[in-house]
């Protein structure tokens, strides 16, 4: 007789987005695992009681989760109110319920943005809440961070087991590719593929490229979150610790926003003359993540910049024509 497998229902908050997307690819061929997904047409998270009666008759055994208010620097600079309001009320009742309704595992993913500004580079965990933050993005780092301490708070009061994992740039296929409100690397696609559809002589790169930052590919960042998920508990308390315990996910590689917009013209192919526009802001002078922690716990990622970008690139000229405003 074949012997069924009891499978372990997982909720990925956020499957649409770029992270949430990745871990369930990375998940779907599971034999053990089930997924369970919503769209914001049939869950608000933003609403606490239908979060609530979602875990009350869902019996979750894990969640990951990946839903957040996300954007880059302008987006953060205008929208401030909706980034600290949407992703701290979407923690707490996502945590909150997970615990009340006793779901053991969460991975709660944030943002190497919660670190401050002037941290020693690279990054390691315990910059954490040792100086100030960079403005631009201070509200969402402050929601972030409100995350780690919301499970670090289950963990101690309530011997749950909820783990944070904090990832570096990511950018890959089903990130925002909106011209202002995305990151550096969408941004840039459409901006050199557009520049070259039109035959135009030059394309203009926000800040003063001599910021620096480290880039990782969603598909790594998926496979990392999975990972730290999966580590036994021995394992995972005896390489954090119960006020510090997130952990990095990146590269530790970072490079120059000009060398990364010399890589995207040649993934591309837009040869004319890449300029700087000084009169946007830079943000972080750097963001490097100290990712000994995660390569302790036996992680290492796999796909460099530039096969990232000829990946996501083919994403990009495939999707085009479907992508959200
Ligand atoms: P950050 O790491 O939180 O600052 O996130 P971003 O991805 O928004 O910006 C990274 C760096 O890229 C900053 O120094 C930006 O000034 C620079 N940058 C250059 N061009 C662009 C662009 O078109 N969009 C964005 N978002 N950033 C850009």
């Amino acid at each position: 007789m074949e012997e069924s497998i009891v499978k372990k229902r997982i909720f990925v908050a956020g499957h649409k987005g770029m992270v949430g997307s990745a871990i369930v690819r990375q998940l779907k061929n599971r034999a053990d695992v089930e997924i369970v997904t919503r769209d914001r047409t049939e869950l608000d998270l933003l609403d606490q009681k239908a979060v609530d009666t979602f875990f009350a008759n869902e019996n979750i055994d894990e969640v990951y989760l990946a839903a957040a208010k996300v954007g880059g620097i302008h987006a953060n600079n205008t929208y401030p109110a909706e980034f600290i309001y949407q992703n701290l009320i979407m923690e707490c009742n996502i945590i909150h319920s997970a615990h009340k309704h006793d779901v053991q595992h969460l991975l709660f993913l944030g943002s190497s943005c919660i670190y401050p500004k002037l941290a020693e580079q690279p990054m390691s965990e315990s910059a954490l809440l040792t100086g100030v933050l960079e403005s631009t993005n201070e509200p969402y780092a402050i929601a972030k961070i409100a995350g780690i301490k919301l499970c670090e708070s289950y963990n101690r009061q309530y011997g749950r087991d909820y783990r944070s994992v904090m990832p570096t740039n990511l950018y890959g296929e089903n990130d925002n590719f909106h011209p202002e409100n995305s990151h550096v690397i969408p941004a840039l696609m459409r901006r050199f593929h557009e520049a070259k559809e039109a035959g135009d002589a030059e394309v203009v790169v926000w800040g003063t490229g001599t910021p620096m930052r480290e880039f990782l590919y969603v598909d790594d960042m998926a496979a990392a979150s999975v990972h730290v998920m999966e580590l036994d508990s021995e394992t995972y308390q005896a390489n954090t610790q119960p006020m510090l315990s997130h952990i990095n996910v990146g590269t530790g590689v970072d490079c120059t926003i000009r060398e990364m917009a010399e890589t995207m013209a040649k993934v591309v192919g837009f040869e004319g003359e890449v300029v700087f526009d000084s009169t946007k802001p830079d943000g972080t002078p750097r963001k490097l993540m100290d990712v000994s922690r995660l390569s302790d716990l036996g992680w290492r990622y796999q796909v460099d910049l530039e096969v990232g970008l000829r990946k996501t690139y083919q994403w990009f000229l495939a999707n085009q024509d479907n992508f959200r405003k």
